[in-house]
């Protein structure tokens, strides 16, 4: 029997994306797999279902929840969707193991073995791999598309027979993979842009797509390549500096994040208030709390003339590209473990240890372990 590969609907508010898009079915039915996917489940995201070829469909969720080997999902599932899966089921999605315990003991029960994409290891053989930057690039690109929305300053430089329009200024804090796309788009769009990250390695980067780098002298690389928290001391260096190119600027796209922690509290409501009215900040960092003291989840808040934007999943707002790139991510981990329409994990391979959350009854990731069971 071929392995059945399930993809949903999703039912989380705002998502709007798919995990399985019709040229990645394609690929996994010619592997071999079997492929079921509930009716309507790229529709949101303008992959209707006649452009699915060679898919098997699904009337409901339950069914394909019953019914699948592999799920593939974009949000982490419900503990009632839990329950509905196989015993031996294989799930690869967003879990947030950080955060969502009874879904991760509820899979632990099940039995269930489940794959983190936000735990697949950042390293070069699995970057065709990485959900985490795909989406990221989305969120950095429409971040500055929201801005300049909202602006009501031009971000190129005018030459007009009504006089010349200077371009408008964007700073951008957290050079990662979202803030670099958020460089190069606003850059491609005329602005005069500058970047802060705490790893120093960020600097050349930012100074490659054409922005200069706002140097602060705190410099604070954590593990795996990624940022570690500042110490009280870094903090008020790193505010002094750049509360001055807060001010500055007429757009401001925060984007700083710390693995497993809430987002550092960069631009503070004194900062805000040094801004010119008309400026914008939008805040991609508003689902973990916001990198600005004053952003509220999901809304858009004005302060004294100053629009804080705080967006939730700005990849949905990019759908088609954003199931597209996701889709290709997971095809590329489970492609390795298909083999004549049969999947078998190779567990030496550190994608797949690194990614696991759940097996055998266990809670494989350590760190998400010692915070359930102690
Ligand atoms: P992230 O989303 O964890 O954080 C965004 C950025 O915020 C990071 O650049 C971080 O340094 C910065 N930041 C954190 N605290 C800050 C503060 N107080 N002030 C200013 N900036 C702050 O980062 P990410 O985009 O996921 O990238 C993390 C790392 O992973 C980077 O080193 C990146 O190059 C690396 N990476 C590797 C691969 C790969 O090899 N497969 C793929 C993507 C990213």
């Amino acid at each position: 029997m071929p392995v059945t590969i399930g993809a949903l609907r999703e039912s989380a508010p705002r998502e709007t994306r798919v995990s399985l898009v019709p040229e990645v079915v394609a690929k996994l039915t010619q592997a071999g797999a079997r492929v079921l996917i509930e009716r309507g489940a790229g529709g949101q995201a303008n992959f209707p279902d006649s452009l699915y070829k060679g898919t098997e469909w699904a009337d409901s969720a339950g069914q394909v929840l019953g019914q699948a080997d592999v799920l593939t999902t974009v949000q982490p599932l419900s503990v009632e969707q839990i329950a509905l899966l196989k015993p031996s089921a294989v799930l690869v999605g967003y879990l947030q193991p950080y955060a969502r315990f009874p879904e991760v003991k509820a899979l632990r029960d099940r039995k269930i073995t489940s794959f983190a994409v936000e735990l697949i290891p950042r390293i070069s053989r699995a970057q065709s791999m990485d959900a985490l930057s795909s989406q990221a690039a989305i969120a950095g690109y429409k971040a500055v598309l929201i801005a300049a929305d909202h602006l009501p300053k031009f971000l190129p430089m005018l030459t007009t027979a009504a006089g010349t329009i200077r371009p408008a200024q964007v700073l951008v804090i957290g050079a990662g993979v979202a803030g670099l796309q958020a460089i190069a788009t606003a850059r491609r769009l005329g602005a005069v842009v500058e970047a802060y990250d705490v790893r120093s390695a960020t600097r050349e980067q930012v100074k490659s797509l054409g922005a200069k780098f706002v140097d602060t002298g705190v410099s604070a690389e954590g593990q795996g390549g990624y940022a570690r928290e500042l110490t009280e001391e870094e903090r008020r260096k790193q505010q002094e500096v750049l509360d001055s190119r807060i001010a500055a600027a007429d757009a401001l796209i925060t984007t700083a994040a710390v693995p497993g922690r809430p987002a550092p509290k960069i631009v503070s409501r004194a900062a805000v208030e040094r801004m010119r009215p008309g400026s914008v900040i939008v805040d991609i960092a508003a689902e973990q709390g916001g990198n600005c003291e004053l952003t509220r989840t999901g809304e858009n808040v004005t302060h004294q003339g100053v629009t804080i934007i705080g967006p939730v999943n700005l990849p949905g707002q990019l759908a088609y590209n954003a199931s597209e790139m996701y889709a290709r991510n997971l095809l590329n981990f489970l492609r390795p473990a298909l083999n004549k329409g049969e999947l078998v994990i190779d567990w030496t391979d550190e994608v797949f240890v690194g990614a696991c959350v759940t097996r055998e009854g266990r809670i494989q990731h350590e760190p998400t372990r010692k915070a359930i069971e102690g």
